[in-house]
């Protein structure tokens, strides 16, 4: 493992690691929401007469702001953009379904990560795409003490979001003005990947959902691990990589 730590440093001109924060995505990092989004996502489109879509697709899409979402299979069916009325109907019912097929599930070991995180004095900041406007609320309910307004990242703070990097260069100026190789993200999903590795940052994909782990490689992911709890597992040792860890 230690090697793919010396690979990024090397590869991005770094001598070392010097962390302070990890930077966290929600759906399938945090909650175990992908199955309803996905299933929602689906049977919206169908709803409306996309009838070409299956819930593993939203999966590679997985991040990305929803009217781009809805662009991208209207123009695969119905080879024209959605109007405006048309994503806001989409996604209003896509919300409606999400709110009763979400199980509102964690992501096993993920808390537990957020607690060694915080207790190892680094700062855990929260880098999502989505729009609730409770989520502060709900994230301090159910993650007491780990997220503040001030470390978190959500489609109320970006213009172009996942795939850019945008998000993730936010997410470094919130964790304190950092740069790349003072953080590290924890992403499930190829758009993720692809927005934090264009920022420059370490990488590390927990792959929970039901794509094949070459499409994160393929993303940029620096490594993928199957689980949570195996994650969890190599954090310490991940952390005594980037601690001590020089190019060299
Ligand atoms: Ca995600």
């Amino acid at each position: 493992m230690e090697h793919l730590f010396k690979n990024y440093l090397q590869k991005n001109n770094y001598i070392q690691f010097d962390l302070k924060a990890v930077l966290f995505d929600m759906d399938g990092i945090l909650y175990d929401s992908m199955p309803a989004h996905a299933r929602s996502w689906q049977e919206a489109m169908e709803e409306f007469g996309l009838k070409k879509t299956r819930p593993e697709d939203f999966y590679l899409h997985e991040g990305r702001p929803a009217d781009f979402t809805i662009n991208i299979f209207f123009k695969k069916e119905f080879h024209r953009d959605a109007t405006e009325d048309e994503i806001k109907k989409i996604y209003a019912k896509k919300s409606e379904l999400f709110a009763k097929y979400n199980t509102e599930g964690f992501i096993k070991g993920a808390k537990e990560l957020l607690y060694l995180v915080k207790s190892h004095g680094l700062i855990p900041v929260l880098v999502t795409g989505s729009k609730q406007p409770t989520l502060l609320d709900r994230l301090d309910d159910n993650f007491p003490n780990i997220f503040t307004p001030e470390t978190m990242i959500t489609a109320f703070d970006t213009k172009i979001g996942k795939p850019h990097p945008e998000p993730f260069l936010m997410g470094l100026k919130k964790g304190g003005n950092l740069k790349p190789n003072q953080a590290l993200v924890i992403e499930n999903a190829p758009l993720g990947t692809e927005s934090a590795t264009k920022a420059g940052i370490f990488t590390i994909c927990v792959n929970t959902g039901p794509l094949d782990n070459k499409i994160l490689i393929d993303a940029g992911a620096n490594i993928v691990f199957q689980s949570m709890p195996e994650l969890l597992d190599k954090f310490p040792e991940i952390l005594k990589i980037t601690s001590s860890n020089k190019n060299n």
